[in-house]
């Protein structure tokens, strides 16, 4: 009797192995059983869709045990082996439980079992006569006007399911717009191949562009990991574009990550207008149909460029040519929860098993990224100058020790400010804190409003009148007076975007002002609204958060004015030096981009403070060699690997036990080379009413780390303690709050 075939299978649960199956009861079924082929399993008490990762010819369960496959869900393997690879690798470096890492990996619509087929999405999209539409002709049908608008900001069509979610009736108006000729519906491919205006010729490449191209195509067929170090405007996009178009002429296809694509619709439109093949965008907003469909093109081949936000580190891809990670310093490559991964790794992963190039671009590489270039792990291509007519601007500090303060503004601030208008520039004022003010006080007997959930305190929205917490998702009322004492005298402290907003529209009444942040651009259109209304010359002032700060281009603003940098200068988490810095830099490029020069201007009460002195005599890189100086001295990454253990639970003991209890286990492995820092209590103990502890794990020698967590792990899961906590692993951890 020949054996059986054992399926090694990844089932969605968190438990860090595959389980072990026996074929099903039927003969057809068993030939031709592969990895990368999803199978129904009976798992628990229920069935689940898991994905075979290996086939062996024997078992550590015992043949009675062993269960049978319910179904197999598949003839051929929807997840072509380089991915399962990446599974396997990304399984094994995180740590992670493999069903995990596949539900990661396959859209949604394919871990419920449904087939790898299409069903092509419905979506509705303007006319040429809707286009030109003014939705001010509708006053009468203010349903449809709406309607108009949200269509006319979404140039690729909306889909029923994006229509719904502005509630309301939105058929009965829809149809009016279709008998009117202004909207059509299409049953189109989800991939926005379309090419919307003129072709626009290529601009000659500048020596140092032409030297980064020629760097990556001298070798396609290689890995190489590339650092395009380029200060923000040196034409690092038109050098991606230089690259993927020369993939696609070869036949092979590019995937890139970009940190947002909300945030870069022009980003976008370039890409359209630049590249004439298929094109696959792949966000948050799709519908898993959509989500389907473009990871389905990807992988048949039938698109040439896949554009997407960091879960498309996931997509397959049939031919790779080039991998691009745009921004690569920024933290949303990095996912925070669940299965924690860093897509920018992952990407130099894949491009090193694909034998090709992979490039991370930016205006502020991450010191990990740069001491891989030091080291020569990384080959780094500097583009030191602005493409075109732009001059870099120029950065100053401003000292506001015992200046009186405007709403956060400086007199030297607002004088700067003052001028730049005068002169008929626009002018971006950068906080990055969201929110009328950051505390609420009482003038009488100092009550702080605070999160009844979180060690944290309500942030003031005015325009909403209401108390928000930052890091829940609680939100009262705005208190009227003192809960503690009755005294009416409530003050605001501080400054957010939305009281910067209200302080320069009545100083500057009759200048245009838009503000920028998540509260700010919540639907569906107002950030491309905003952002028009900046390109038309409508809006002079911008305010807003770090969004401001991600990739676009503003020919007009000749002043950048950063409110409130200090705040990166002191914090618990060894990285905020560095973010703070990138942020700057970053803010600062969106300044003087065109013909006439920048400025900015930085307000700190730390002038002195050697990061800041540093970024402002040396630049970027200045700042990168003193913080890499100190990083190297407390022996931090990019000079360690770390790993942070956390758990947390709604008492506060119960954590702090069972990270002594992992303590303990680490130290029984009997493993070297490695330093255990903890248990202490999260630096925000308390988060959405649970109370939370960490671990650090922290090795000169990377290869120490993976040994250890490799015995590690197993003997964490069977401790009793992890039964009254939830606790995760995050390797390469990011934020350390
Ligand atoms: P980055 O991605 O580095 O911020 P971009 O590629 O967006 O830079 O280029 C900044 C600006 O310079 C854009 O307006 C772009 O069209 C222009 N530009 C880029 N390369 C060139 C070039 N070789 N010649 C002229 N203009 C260029
Ligand atoms: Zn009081
Ligand atoms: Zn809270």
């Amino acid at each position: 009797l020949a054996t059986e075939p054992i399926l090694q299978v990844a089932v969605p649960s968190p438990v860090r192995r595959l389980f072990d199956y026996l074929p099903p009861n039927d003969d057809g079924a068993l030939r031709g059983l592969r990895p990368g082929m999803r199978v129904r399993v009976p798992f628990g008490g229920a069935h689940k869709v898991g994905l075979i990762l290996a086939v062996a010819t024997e078992s550590a369960v015992p043949a009675e045990r062993l269960r049978r496959v319910v179904a197999v869900l598949d003839s051929e393997p929807v997840v072509p082996e380089p991915l399962l690879d990446l599974v396997r690798w990304a399984a094994g470096y995180y740590h992670h439980p493999p069903g995990e890492v596949v539900e990661a990996v396959l859209p949604r619509a394919l871990r419920g079992g449904r087939p790898a087929t299409l069903r092509v999405p419905r979506r509705w999209r303007l006319t040429a006569s809707g286009a030109g539409a003014d939705p001010g002709a509708l006053r009468s049908a203010p349903r449809q006007a709406v309607l108009l608008g949200e269509l006319q900001a979404s140039p690729e069509g909306l889909t029923a399911r994006q229509l719904a979610s502005h509630g309301g009736a939105w058929r009965p108006a829809l149809r009016a717009l279709v008998a009117r000729g202004w909207v059509a519906m299409e049953e189109g491919p989800c991939l926005a191949d379309e090419h919307p205006g003129e072709e626009l010729p290529d601009p000659p490449l500048n020596r140092d562009q032409g030297a980064a191209v020629a760097a990556v195509l001298a070798a396609p067929d290689r890995f190489q990991a590339f650092l395009l170090d380029g200060v923000t405007g040196s034409g690092k996009t038109e050098v991606y574009l230089r690259l993927i178009r020369e993939v696609i002429g070869r036949g092979r296809q590019a995937l890139v990550l970009v940190p947002e694509i909300a945030l870069t619709p022009q980003l976008m439109a370039r890409f359209r207008q630049r590249l004439r093949v298929p094109l696959a965008i792949l966000h948050s907003g799709l519908s898993d149909q959509e989500r389907l469909c473009a990871w389905l093109a990807a992988r048949d081949g039938r698109v040439g460029v896949v554009v997407g936000t960091r879960s498309a580190v996931f997509v397959p891809l049939a031919r790779p040519g080039l991998f691009v990670v745009d921004e690569e310093h920024d933290l949303a490559f990095k996912q925070q929860d669940g299965f924690r991964y860093s897509a920018r790794d992952l990407c130099v992963v894949r491009a090193r098993s694909a034998s090709v190039p992979v490039i991370l671009g930016t205006a502020t590489p991450s010191l990990e990224s740069l001491y891989n270039a030091t080291r020569s792990r990384y080959r780094r291509l500097v583009l030191p100058e602005r493409a075109g007519p732009a001059t870099p601007p120029q950065v100053e500090l401003l000292d506001v020790r015992a200046l009186p303060m405007n709403d956060g503004l400086s007199p030297p601030a607002l004088r700067a400010l003052e001028h730049a208008l005068a002169s008929g520039g626009q002018v971006l004022v950068f906080i990055n804190r969201r929110g009328y003010a950051p505390t609420l006080t009482c003038h009488q007997c100092g009550w702080v409003a605070e999160c009844h959930r979180c060690d944290a305190h309500m942030v003031v929205h005015q325009a909403e009148s209401c108390l928000r917490c930052h890091h829940c998702t609680a939100v009262r009322a705005l208190d009227r007076s003192c809960p503690a004492c009755g005294a009416a005298d409530l003050r605001a402290f501080g400054q957010g975007t939305e009281r910067v907003e209200a302080a320069l529209r009545t100083r500057f009444p009759d200048v245009g002002l838009v503000r920028i942040d998540r509260d700010s651009t919540r639907r569906r259109g107002s950030l491309e609204r905003k952002l028009a209304d900046v390109r038309g010359g409508t809006a002079r002032i911008l305010i807003g958060t770090q969004m401001l700060a991600k990739g676009h281009h503003f020919p007009d603003v000749i002043l950048a004015l950063v409110l409130n940098a200090d705040a990166g200068l002191y914090s618990a988490d060894f990285r905020a030096g560095e973010r703070m810095a990138q942020l700057i830099v970053q803010v600062a490029g969106r300044a003087g981009r065109a013909e006439r020069p920048g400025r900015v201007l930085v307000q700190t009460h730390h002038p002195q403070h050697p990061y800041l002195r540093a970024l402002i005599l040396r630049g970027y890189h200045g700042f990168c060699d003193a913080a890499l100086a100190e990083r190297r001295a407390a022996g931090f990454p990019p000079f360690a690997a770390i790993a942070l253990l956390r758990a947390e639970a709604p008492r506060r003991g119960p954590p702090e036990d069972f990270l002594e209890q992992a303590r303990a286990c680490a130290e029984d492995t009997g493993c070297s080379g490695v330093e255990l820092c903890g248990p202490v209590p999260a630096p925000m103990e308390r988060r959405a009413g649970r109370f939370r502890a960490q671990l650090m794990v922290v090795t000169p020698l990377r290869g120490d780390l993976q040994r250890l967590l490799a015995r590690w792990l197993p003997a964490l899961e069977r401790l009793p303690a992890t039964r009254r906590v939830r606790w995760s692993l995050d390797v390469d951890p990011q934020e350390v709050l």
